[in-house]
């Protein structure tokens, strides 16, 4: 069983991501044969970002999985640009991708829509890109948040198109997304998602977050006016919490609604921020110890872009093949 996925280092990650996906690639850690986790760089280049902080982001965001149960001596940890098959493959598999699929990526048209100055032609290309990270492994399994189903439905789309135009030679790749937290919502704006580059800081709780401030911010989500600690559709704020709670205590929604059946919204959002706090500590806690020793985490990143560069090019050497491109093999 070989496991694929990719963070972006956009930012100071948050309680979405790590409950959504990186929970998911600790679990894969244990099974798998090789678990893979890549920070995909290379994706943070289709929105507007500062050049001067994205190498510190890859850091923060390597410190940050580390600090959370990865272990680079089990699982491959390593830097999307490192490894130039990901942009090869990428290229190749565009030829197989039809642009209408790509069009109706809800991610394309949400992005593209937010950006200020200029909707990048990356922004449209990214699930192939992302399609190239997961199949230039041959994964079987891709740990992700529910917003990125739509994504690993594509890649499945463009490895099952290309495997009938050349011959078999790429895996069709599975999707694995929790059953409850795979979408954690704004804190503010619960109808959105809550995004590294989306969300204000009100409605994030990064993973590294003082303590103090995750209080502050679980006290101040925006709910309805009513007091019932109920899931509904018309209370995605309380409904949110609750899949929170229900996650971090490994327990169902419903046995949350039957805890706290009868008590109002405060006591509640207590036990929320409470939870939260015990849940992020330990990661933030190792988190300040493993971020100052930069010299450390590249060494981890090198070491895993030698090994993951070892199994990519397997595969860009038999898509070349299979395409005939380049030299004869
Ligand atoms: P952006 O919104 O800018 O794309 P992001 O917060 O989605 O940033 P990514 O690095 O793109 O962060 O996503 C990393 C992983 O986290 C993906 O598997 C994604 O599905 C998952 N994820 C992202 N946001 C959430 C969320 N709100 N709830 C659950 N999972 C999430
Ligand atoms: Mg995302």
């Amino acid at each position: 069983m070989r496991i694929f996925s990719g963070i972006q280092p956009t930012g100071r990650k948050h309680l979405g991501n790590h409950i959504g996906a990186v929970r998911g690639y600790l679990e894969g850690q244990e099974r798998g044969d090789p678990a893979i986790y890549c920070i995909v760089d290379l994706h943070a280049v289709t929105v507007a970002y500062d050049p001067s902080s994205l190498r510190s982001f890859v850091l923060d965001t390597l410190a940050m999985l580390m600090a959370s149960g990865l272990d680079p001596d089990r699982s491959i940890l390593f830097r999307q640009s490192d490894v130039h098959e990901h942009t090869e493959l990428c290229w190749l598999l565009s030829s197989v991708t039809a642009h209408g699929d790509l069009n109706r990526m809800t991610q394309f048209k949400e992005k593209s829509a937010s950006q200020r100055e200029l909707a990048s032609a990356g922004l449209f290309l990214y699930p192939v890109l992302q399609a190239a990270d997961v199949l230039a492994y041959r994964a079987h399994e891709v740990p992700v948040g529910d917003d990125q189903r739509q994504h690993v439905e594509l890649m499945r789309d463009i490895a099952e198109r290309f495997n009938a135009a050349f011959g078999d030679v790429l895996v069709v790749p599975e999707h694995r997304i929790p059953t409850v937290g795979a979408r954690i919502m704004d804190l503010q704006v619960p109808g959105n998602k809550m995004s590294t580059t989306g969300s204000e800081e009100r409605g994030l709780i990064f993973v590294d977050e003082e303590e103090k401030s995750i209080v502050k911010k679980v006290k101040s989500a925006v709910t309805d006016s009513g007091s019932e600690v109920r899931r509904s559709p018309d209370k995605p704020g309380i409904t949110n919490l609750i899949d929170i709670l229900a996650v971090i205590r490994g327990a169902a929604p419903e046995d949350v609604e039957r805890e706290f059946e009868g008590q109002g919204y405060g006591a509640f959002k207590g036990a929320v921020a409470e939870a939260v706090v015990d849940y992020l500590r330990p990661v933030r806690e190792r988190y300040a110890e493993l971020r100052p020793d930069e010299r450390a985490l590249e060494s981890v990143l090198g070491g895993g872009a030698d090994r993951a560069r070892a199994i990519a090019s397997e595969t860009l050497a038999d898509v070349r093949h299979a395409m005939g491109v380049g030299p004869p093999a």
